[in-house]
């Protein structure tokens, strides 16, 4: 089949042949375009608007290989964060190339109703953030916003937003979200968290170690497979 990446911006189409069976294996949203009665017998084409090409091609790459790759092709280096200068928005250093490549990956997740991409792009944030423990802290602020834009209340990904925020976050910070969040939920489950911890005497759960990350994972809520298990089976 064919899949059309049509940017209403500067009208400019970019096309992908695709055999759509693995697509519609792990997207809820391609398995209703591939299964849904058609009139004509020519090749089915798909065609949306405004995604980023970029988030696609992370997509294609994701559901081919089984891996997200989200770094540049040109080598970035890891963001140097003066924490004795304090910058005004210090998430704004931390969320470098590849942090806004993973939103958008993650946005994406959500467009097409791919739980098992979701899931796969949690798995990739909790591995960087291993790797960048110095930027942990000022990445935590950031991703939030990205988790709670595109996740609904009660989603695990959003578990795992406030637990990172509850381990990684100081007292200024937490000033700084009731500021500036646009999300009540999220400043809500944040006090539910902080509850947990302070008034049921609960251990704060640290998402940075163990390793099976599947209560962040949001193919719980919908009881089936987490995407590990069932990748081996698609081709
Ligand atoms: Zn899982």
């Amino acid at each position: 089949m064919t899949i059309i990446l049509h940017s209403s911006k500067d009208d400019v189409q970019h096309k992908y042949y695709i055999l759509g069976h693995a697509l519609a294996q792990s997207s809820t949203y391609f398995r209703g375009c591939i299964t849904a009665p058609r009139v004509s017998d020519k090749p089915l084409e798909i065609k949306l608007f405004d995604i980023e090409r970029e988030a696609f091609e992370v997509y294609l790459k994701w559901i081919y290989t089984g891996r997200l790759f989200i770094r540049s092709l040109k080598t970035e280096s890891a963001p140097v964060i003066d924490v004795e200068k304090q910058p005004e928005r210090p998430s704004d250093l931390a969320w470098t190339e590849e942090w806004g490549r993973w939103g958008a990956a993650y946005a994406l997740g959500q467009r097409l109703n791919d739980v098992d991409f979701k899931d796969a792009c949690i798995d990739a944030a909790i591995e960087k953030l291993r790797q960048e423990l110095r930027s942990a802290r000022h990445v935590a602020q950031a991703i939030p916003n990205i988790i709670y834009t595109y996740s609904v209340d009660g989603s695990p990904a959003r578990a795992f937003a406030v637990d990172l925020v509850l381990r990684q976050c100081t007292h200024a910070d937490f000033e700084a979200i009731r500021k500036e969040s646009a999300f009540p939920d999220f400043v809500g489950d944040l006090l539910v968290g902080t509850s947990k911890q302070f008034v049921m005497g609960m251990k704060q759960p640290d998402p940075l170690q163990g390793t099976n990350n599947c209560h962040y994972h949001e193919h719980s809520t919908v009881d089936a497979k987490c995407y590990k298990l069932k990748k081996a089976y698609w081709f």
